[in-house]
């Protein structure tokens, strides 16, 4: 009512005036809402491109399960990568095709997130290995657990009556030595099953399905629990009827009597018969036998490239050739959830804030578990000389600097406890003369090697994992736990001599030719002449090892131009 009088109370100049002022004011409201929705839009803009959804690498909403909390900081590892040149790489969860897309993440959540804690891959796969492995793919499922081909070949072995039917054929790796020694041989067993066109099958053993994801698409690389002859394993030995290098000795080993099944024994202990395995003439034998029972402790590619038979094949898919174990063990072996974890919290917690990342691996092959005084002398010669790590001051109490310090942490890794509190103690009690600060960490010290033990082996992986993402690693002679942390890595380890009569050697260590495990029994014969050879000294891409004077190892052409 009083606005109708008003109004009414109101002339005509009144009237101009006002509808001026309405006008106005209701331009003003109108820039200011369009003001307020510019901004919201300029705000949510601001914030989407700062922090793109990236689809590529991190988890779908959905599979934001459990490990929630980690995701979020992996979430932020990737927004630090972004102030650096780091992040477009970083985000090929797909590893430049290695690996196959399509797979549900939360299974295994290591296979696409691992992108997001590694530097990029060391080299890029050849794109002839990466269309042989999607076609590897391919044969695993029609020729996988409970096909019909894996069917029939189960009849075949049940039966032992063997008809080349079959359009598949196998190789089934058997579990056993130490972790490190499996994975290495795991990622040989493969590549011996790419070469040879067969399908490979693991044995879970205790605790494989505990340790490894499937890395195959729609099917699984694990033996089923009602294979035939898996209650055989065990005594599979030099001394079974099936052993290749029996069947050899005896001459038994013919074209006209395949049997339904082989075991081929590459184990340290393997004899000249056995080693035939590695000659190409035998090779087509063996190819014509549906199942190859296959036990080795040793990564024995370094003398499949000297096979002439799979030379040209092996040059298309690794023409770096020091890339083998790097590709193959990235592609194959994503940890299990459980590990992953492992991984994860160690790394976010110790890891993850640092400027550097120093890896020392260190394994004592003595009947005393120490620790001794002459190791942690040589792992401290080999850290200050090649400048790994900072040296400390006795004399000084602290540094007055105003500049905020770097930032280093070392990871160690030991069964034993001794070494890490000694150089823990060391960089807290003295200031390093660079300033740095230094942190040390390990993850477990776990006494001895145990087997059998789950959480043994799942530590075991986790760490071989971290020291894998580690910038500079140290690691100790002939051990294969540190060969699968410089590989996984594609990291060319400084590496601590074999002490011999308990001293430290001098030089401590020197920096590896290449990030390639040692093969540590090959064979030295000449499959041609018949006659024995330095097989080290046949190619130059094969070349004796570092730590071990007998061993083989793959090095790149850029080692020995
Ligand atoms: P290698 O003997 O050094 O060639 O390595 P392997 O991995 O084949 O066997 C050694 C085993 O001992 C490992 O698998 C672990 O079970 C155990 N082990 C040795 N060093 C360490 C270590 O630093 N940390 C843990 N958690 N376990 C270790």
């Amino acid at each position: 009512m009083m606005m109708k009088k008003l109004s009414l109370s109101l002339s005509p100049s009144h009237l101009e005036t006002k509808c001026a002022f309405t006008l106005s004011l209701m331009r003003l409201m109108g820039f200011f809402v369009a003001s307020l929705l510019l901004c919201s839009v300029i705000f949510s803009l601001s914030i989407v491109l700062r922090d793109p959804p990236s689809d590529a690498a991190l988890p779908e909403p959905s599979s934001l399960t459990p490990l929630i909390q980690v995701t979020q900081t992996q979430k932020d590892l990737v927004n630090d990568a972004s102030d650096s040149d780091e992040l477009p790489k970083a985000k090929d969860k797909l590893l430049g095709g290695l690996l196959a897309a399509g797979f549900d993440e939360n299974s295994c959540l290591s296979r696409y997130q691992s992108a997001l804690y590694y530097k990029e891959l060391s080299g890029k796969p050849s794109s002839y290995l990466i269309s042989r492995l999607r076609k590897y793919e391919v044969q695993h499922k029609e020729c996988g657990p409970y096909t019909e081909s894996y069917n029939k070949t189960v009849e075949q072995l049940r039966s032992g009556q063997f008809t080349d039917s079959s359009t598949c054929k196998y190789v089934v790796w058997i579990s056993l030595s130490g972790l490190g020694n499996r994975i290495l041989t795991l990622a040989s067993a493969f590549l011996y099953a790419l070469l040879t066109n067969r399908v490979l099958l693991v044995d879970p053993g205790v605790d494989m399905v505990d340790l490894f994801c499937e890395p195959f698409p729609d099917t699984s690389w694990f033996l089923p629990a009602d294979f035939p002859l898996n209650a055989q394993f065990n005594n599979f030995s030099q001394k079974s009827d099936q052993c290749y290098g029996k069947l050899l000795k005896n001459k038994s080993a013919t074209n006209s009597t395949v049997s339904s099944f082989v075991y081929l024994h590459i184990l340290h202990d393997y004899d000249d018969h056995d080693k035939l395995f590695f000659c190409d003439e035998e090779q087509h034998f063996l190819q014509k036998v549906p199942c190859l029972m296959m036990k080795s402790d040793n990564y024995f590619v370094p003398s499949l490239f000297l096979m002439p038979s799979f030379e040209q094949e092996l040059n298309d898919l690794f023409p770096n050739k020091e890339t083998v174990f790097h590709f193959l063990g990235r592609y194959l072996l994503h940890p299990t959830n459980s590990v992953w974890g492992l991984v994860n919290r160690y790394y976010q917690a110790y890891l993850a804030k640092v400027d550097e990342r120093v890896g020392i691996q260190i394994r004592v092959f003595d009947t005393d578990p120490g620790p001794f005084q002459h190791v942690l002398d040589q792992i401290l010669a080999c850290t200050l000389k090649e400048k790994l790590l900072p040296g400390v001051n006795h004399q000084q109490d602290t540094i007055n600097s105003s500049e905020i310090p770097k930032t280093k942490a070392v990871l160690m890794t030991s069964l034993n406890s001794g070494y890490f509190e000694k150089v823990r103690d060391m960089f807290w009690e003295y200031p390093t003369v660079t300033g740095e600060v230094v942190g040390v960490y390990q993850p477990s010290h776990e006494g001895y090697q145990q087997t059998q033990k789950q959480m043994h082996n799942q530590k075991a992986w986790a760490e071989m994992y971290l020291l894998s993402l580690t910038d500079v690693l140290v690691t100790s002679s002939w051990s294969t736990f540190g060969y699968v942390a410089q590989g996984l890595g594609g990291l060319k380890p400084w590496i601590l001599y074999k002490p011999e009569n308990r001293t430290a050697p001098d030089p401590p260590c020197r920096r590896a030719m290449s990030m390639e495990p040692c093969f540590h029994a090959p064979p030295f014969y000449d499959c041609k002449a018949k006659r024995g050879t330095d097989t080290g000294d046949l190619v130059p891409y094969v070349r004796h090892c570092e730590d071990m004077s007998w061993g083989l190892k793959l090095v790149d052409s850029y080692s020995y131009s």
